[in-house]
């Protein structure tokens, strides 16, 4: 455990303030929370864009960590630069070097607390499976779309990412304040209780596998005909079926599962996240599943946190 480091981040967005406003106040009274003995680093991913409260200043930070970004210094864009800084500091190789990352979010969707991974690292598997067997949040499982790279945990050996919300952009809020601050409280007790072997893994990780995502329907300018149908508003979670509505128009027009090859039942997430419409991502459509836990996973955490 000599070297071992978990690397905290919020504010990689910097309209998503929640969390930043915790790690603030952490700052602020040690006390607030207990590291458990652990090496921990809070870190502001991006504090110029969290000073002018905008998503990001040039490109989202959050889809910069690619391998071609991180290795070349021919990108000088603000959010570039920034990736490059944190991976070169606190990164697998870096001077403060983290073998975890959590990276807190927050997002317009009803979507709760939840936790994303990237892939199927068997470590990031076996994390997840302990938050989720200690408070029970949904985990999405994120893969497949090669629009969409880069995310900072992926540059990490282990991580994941926190979404809280639903929450406006900017905005403090009672509820989305105290879910950080416990979901934050519960990581590093059960990353803690990973090094003392006091670890609980449970039997079975539940995963919603990312399918795809989809858009809302355009006319030939480009300009959304369509909105987010009321029966599926704020239902981030509910499973659908072929004939459930998506999106619905003035004229009563519906659009539903079917009119999308898709399969039979679906659980949509971070339905109409105000991020996601200069990504053309009215929401993404996951298959839920449940995956037996896999020794494996363990063996790669335990390598990992050793
Ligand atoms: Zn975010």
């Amino acid at each position: 455990m000599s070297n071992f480091q978990v690397l905290l981040v919020a504010g990689t967005h910097g309209n998503e303030i929640n969390a930043p406003w915790v790690f603030d106040q952490w700052e602020q009274n040690p006390d607030l929370l207990d590291r458990h003995g652990l090496q921990v680093i809070p870190v502001i991913g991006n504090p110029i864009a969290l000073e002018k409260c905008q998503r990001y200043l040039q490109r989202d930070l959050n889809r910069s960590f690619t391998p071609e970004f991180l290795n070349s210094s021919k990108f000088t864009d603000l959010e570039i630069s920034r990736a490059k800084y944190l991976f070169e500091l606190f990164g697998p190789k870096g001077k403060s070097s983290s073998q975890i990352v959590i990276d807190f979010h927050s997002t317009t969707s009803c979507m709760g607390t939840s936790l994303v991974i990237y892939g199927r690292r068997p470590a990031d598997l076996a994390l997840a499976s302990l938050i989720q067997n200690r408070i029970g949040l949904p985990v999405y499982l994120y893969e497949g779309d090669s629009s969409q790279k880069g995310f900072l945990v992926e540059a990490w050996p282990c991580g994941f990412v926190v979404e809280i919300g639903p929450v406006p952009q900017g905005t403090l809020n009672s509820r989305i304040i105290k879910q950080t601050f416990l979901t934050l409280k519960i990581c590093l007790e059960e990353i803690s209780k990973s090094i003392t072997g006091k670890s609980c893994f449970p039997e079975n990780l539940i995963v919603h596998r990312h399918l795809k995502s989809i858009d809302f329907p355009r006319d030939f300018s480009g300009k959304p005909i369509a909105f987010i149908h009321g029966d599926l508003e704020g239902r981030d979670w509910k499973t659908i079926t072929q004939e459930s509505p998506l999106f619905e128009d003035l004229k009563g027009e519906i659009v539903r599962l079917s009119d999308y090859s898709c399969q039979d039942e679906v659980v949509p997430v971070f339905v109409n996240e105000a991020a996601y419409t200069e990504k053309n991502i009215a929401m993404s459509l996951t298959k839920r599943e449940v995956w037996t836990f896999d020794e494996n996973w363990k063996d790669a955490f335990y390598e990992l946190i050793s």
